[in-house]
């Protein structure tokens, strides 16, 4: 270690500030690589590869970086990295956007952070508490894209229609891109086809939602209020604690920096990481994850709104909520009630159609019988 001021060692929020106070305002100074990364790190090339890339885009000059904490073990790494290149957080400030159904334990989490480090993590309201924004516009169901496309479907009174394309556009001509999603029109390997969901276009003929769908509530209740504190603060970088490999929306993304026209850059420092490289890293600098993950807390593999129907794993997150967070629990099942309950469906209509590969399909509500009897399909 070289002399970087917190290198090794926890540093109390009182600390860093009777520190910090006890310096002269000063201009950010680059850090060397040599004073914040240590032996255990270079075990993972891509690990030191993150330290040289953060350190050249730490020494642009950017004036105002963001850095939006999720709680998240991601977002540990990515605090962890930005801490170390500005020290006395001169030109990076950290937010937290509260949606409003958060687990106790990432406040704990926040506070832990904000002592370990000695930083202050903005706390950021939602714009619209998810409740509301679940009545206004609907529940999110399976993932962003099936509950985009069903959301404008929905809007246009589609009637689940197992009809061609060439059909249903002159029916909902103002209904295109869902549409084709409805119809495949895309093909099935394509991410904006319903084929890439099992059984997902028979599922919902047979069962047609009865409550309203959407992919509104990260952006109304989290997104917009993030993009009002970068307005407010100025910033001229956005730091994302993302990773390709855990797919989703981030498998579309193809790299860790982003220039175009907006009035910030975006970069994310653990971008291209597999498991092995955030292991090293999490040994390498000790860092301790939120009391969601692991069997020593609620034993999730996830942190962020509680008990989110787009998890793959919302019922173990409502187990461990009824046993850890009783009242959270209460909320979500309160408020994404009709989503849980058509994923429980459409759960068990693929488990019955996987079942039943060797009887012949025919109409949305029926199954024909090898014997010729036609029974329902749910
Ligand atoms: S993560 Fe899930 S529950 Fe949270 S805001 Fe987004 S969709 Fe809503």
């Amino acid at each position: 270690m070289g002399n970087y001021p917190f290198a090794g060692k926890e540093t109390s929020k009182a600390t860093l500030y009777s520190s910090t106070l006890a310096l002269p305002m000063h201009e950010y100074e680059p850090v060397k690589l040599e004073d914040i990364i240590n032996d255990k790190a270079m075990d993972s090339l891509m690990v030191m590869d993150s330290f040289t890339k953060a350190q050249s885009i730490y020494s642009k000059p950017y004036e105002k970086i963001f850095v939006g904490v999720s709680g998240g073990s991601d977002s540990d790494l990515v605090v962890d990295i930005c801490k170390k290149l500005d020290p006395y957080s001169i030109k990076t400030k950290y937010y937290w956007a509260n949606p409003g159904l958060e687990y106790k334990a990432t406040m704990r989490h926040l506070d832990y952070l904000e002592d370990r480090y000695g930083i202050k993590i903005e706390r950021i309201r939602p714009k619209m508490p998810i409740p509301l924004v679940v009545r206004k516009y609907g529940q999110p169901f399976l993932s962003k894209l099936v509950s985009e496309f069903m959301y404008r479907l929905q809007l246009h009174d589609f009637k689940w229609e197992d009809e061609p394309y060439d059909v249903l556009i002159k029916r909902y001509p103002r209904s295109q891109s869902a549409l084709e999603w409805w119809c495949d029109e895309k093909g099935e390997g394509s991410r904006y086809s319903i084929r890439r969901n099992k059984y997902l276009k028979e599922f919902i003929i047979a069962n047609p939602p009865t409550f309203k769908i959407a992919n509104k509530c990260c952006q109304k209740s989290k997104k917009d209020a993030l993009y009002e504190a970068m307005d407010e603060y100025g910033a001229d970088l956005d730091i994302l604690g993302i990773r390709k490999a855990e797919g989703g929306a981030r498998g579309g993304l193809n790299g860790c920096f982003v220039s175009d026209d907006e009035a910030y850059d975006v970069y994310r420092p653990i971008f291209w990481y597999q498991k092995e490289d955030k292991k090293i890293y999490e040994e390498a600098f000790d860092i301790k994850h939120s009391e969601c993950y692991g069997c020593d807390g609620y034993g999730l593999n996830r942190t962020g709104c509680a008990c989110c129907p787009f998890g793959l794993g919302f019922e173990e997150e409502l187990s461990a909520c009824d046993k850890y967070e009783p009242q959270l629990s209460k909320a979500a099942r309160n408020i994404f009630k009709d989503s849980y309950e058509y994923t429980r469906k459409y759960r068990e209509f693929v488990k019955m159609m996987d079942e039943r590969k060797d009887k012949v399909y025919s109409f949305p509500e029926f199954i024909i019988e090898k014997n010729g009897q036609l029974k329902m399909a749910v």
